[in-house]
């Protein structure tokens, strides 16, 4: 089957034909205020895909040119997750080192009459921009000197002017109709600490002008970016095309990954962190990638995800039911099989003898490459308080009076009564097994409606069960807020019990806990193991599509 190309991909074999010595670099450019998230997921292997299929590298690069947000502890966290997800940057790259260079290239703008110093304070170059309708006003310091413009910006660098006093613009054109094109301002004299170049600057330079200058100093030959950037690809042309550097890079935009009942960006993201609303960024409800990570994603999944959903021109929304497929599609291959029981009640075998256990085998996965384990089986079980009703609906095909079912691996049960507490909630299930019905034995073919799991009290742990839910309620395109937004219940405490078997497991490892979800043993077990749902078992997403 001929694979199907998307038009980034045509856009670079198409640069390829053209010159075959070209060789592909790209890069991933986050800035590092903030961790990221699924959304950066596709940027991610979007740029390091593209280099990888064409014999090119991907640059890491840290987009750090504003000081106001930036913060190395945000840079290793990046860093770790790009890493993560499965890709090697060619280079962990800094836009904060290229600004002397940036620096340089100002001058050289100025040089050629191209750039001018302007006093005009942030809110008069606003008011002059002019509309989609109206082309903007020239500034009256746009025909400074080239020396007066040389003077002027060496000492705003040198610090003679307040905050906010002078700023450096392109001198293009006020009536292009592209705004951005209307003598943008490239340098703001700002005086904040940065976190990689401490007090050494007080001038910092804008991205539109910032950034294709990085790209010139790693060689990028194809800066792929997200849509809203299509309007600033004339300064960005313009920017390649008259410093004097000698790459020639190129813009390509795609459209950003949206998906219902996320969050999608990392100021939010930030408050919800800020105001304690979720434990922190890697918080198993997050949408980061340290978040779904914890939560128990994998990054083959995440990959595949990004796989399926493409690149396009236009934006649009993904379900997330979709995420929530491809990692139970991976789950299910990679995670062996146990038994857990969140909520519990009890059940007693009447007829089975006190101080009796036997050990059952139970498969260990769906095929039988993965293996059988032993499992006690003993008088006095847990099950779920789910699997029990007094005044079963019509076709309930668990426990209820009179009713038999199956337990896992082991016999059929009848129940035979139950005991309540005081507040008539059921404590306790009585109930009898046929010994002639043990799984794999010769009565097993007995069928019977419903299979239930339990644990072996005498051999269970207990055990804490994190069941999450979207952070955002159903509400999508209501014009609402996403503080607005925010769903009470995304996240309910279970408590209970795990098999013997799970004592051994360790922070990290995944688990389909029969009949309940796929689970991660999460980092804040401690005497007592925490783990968390990762994905239910059930699929809307695979149901949808049917
Ligand atoms: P946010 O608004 O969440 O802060 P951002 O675009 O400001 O996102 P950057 O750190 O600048 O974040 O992003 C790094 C790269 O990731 C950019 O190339 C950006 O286009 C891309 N990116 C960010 N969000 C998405 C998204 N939702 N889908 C695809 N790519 C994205
Ligand atoms: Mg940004």
């Amino acid at each position: 089957m001929e694979e199907r190309k998307n038009f980034i991909q045509e856009i670079v074999e198409n640069d390829l034909a053209q010159n075959e010595k070209l060789s592909i670099v790209t890069r991933f450019p986050p800035e590092p205020n903030g961790y990221l998230h699924i959304g950066h997921a596709k940027a991610i292997c979007v740029d390091f895909g593209i280099a990888q299929k064409y014999g090119g590298v991907c640059n890491l690069r840290m987009d750090d040119t504003n000081p106001a947000k930036e913060d190395t502890f945000y840079v290793d966290a990046i860093k770790r997750d790009v890493e993560w997800l499965g890709f090697q940057p060619a280079a962990l790259c800094f836009a904060a080192d290229y600004f002397e260079t940036m620096f340089e290239q100002a001058i050289v703008l100025i040089k050629k009459g191209l750039a001018f110093v302007c006093d005009m304070n942030a809110e008069e170059i606003k008011e002059t921009r002019g509309t989609l309708m109206e082309p903007g006003q020239e500034s009256p310091y746009r025909n400074r000197s080239v020396e007066e413009n040389l003077d002027l910006f060496r000492r705003m660098r040198a610090g003679e002017f307040p905050d906010g006093a002078k700023v450096l613009r392109a001198k293009i054109n006020m009536a292009s109709p592209n705004i951005n094109l209307r003598d943008p301002i490239l340098y703001r004299i700002l005086r904040m600490e940065h976190y990689r170049t401490g007090n050494d600057w007080c001038i910092y330079p804008m991205y539109d002008y910032a950034h294709p200058i990085e790209d010139m100093m790693e060689n990028v030959t194809h800066s792929i970016c997200t849509l809203e950037f299509e309007d600033h690809r004339p300064l960005y042309d313009w920017v390649t095309a008259n410093v004097d550097l000698p790459a020639k890079p190129r813009q390509i935009e795609f459209a950003r990954l949206n998906m219902t009942r996320t969050i999608m960006s990392k100021r939010y993201l930030k408050k919800l962190v800020d105001e304690n609303s979720v434990s922190g960024w890697d918080d198993p409800r997050m949408p980061t990638i340290a978040g779904l990570r914890r939560r128990g994603f994998t990054p083959e999944a995440i990959r595949d995800f990004c796989d399926r959903i493409g690149v396009a021109k236009s934006n649009s929304v993904v379900e997330a039911a979709l995420l929530e497929h491809c990692v139970r599609e991976d789950l299910a291959q990679k995670t062996e099989r146990r038994m857990a029981v969140m909520d519990p009640i009890k059940l007693v075998i009447d007829n089975y003898p006190a101080g009796q256990s036997e050990v059952l085998q139970t498969e260990n996965g769906s095929d039988e490459a993965h293996g059988t384990r032993g499992i006690t089986f003993s008088r006095e079980l847990f099950i779920q308080r789910e699997d029990f009703m007094i005044d079963p609906p019509k076709k309930f095909f668990r426990l209820f009076v009179g009713g038999e079912v199956r337990l896992k691996s082991a016999y059929i049960v009848r129940c035979t009564g139950y005991e309540t507490d005081e507040n008539g909630v059921v404590t306790t299930v009585h109930c009898d097994y046929d010994p002639e019905t043990k799984s794999g034995g010769a009565g097993a073919e007995r069928k019977v409606k419903g299979t239930l799991h339990w644990v072996d009290a005498q051999n269970a742990s207990p055990a804490e069960f994190r069941l999450y839910d979207y952070l955002l309620d159903e509400r999508e395109g209501e014009g609402l807020d996403f503080s607005e937004r925010v769903n009470p219940d995304s996240l309910i405490v279970k408590t209970g019990y795990i098999e013997r078997a799970l004592d051994t497991a360790a922070v990290g490892d995944s688990f389909q806990f029969i009949r309940v979800g796929y689970f991660r043993k999460d980092e804040d077990s401690a005497e007592i193991p925490v783990f968390n749902r990762i994905v239910g078992l059930r699929d809307s997403w695979a149901k949808q599509k049917q």
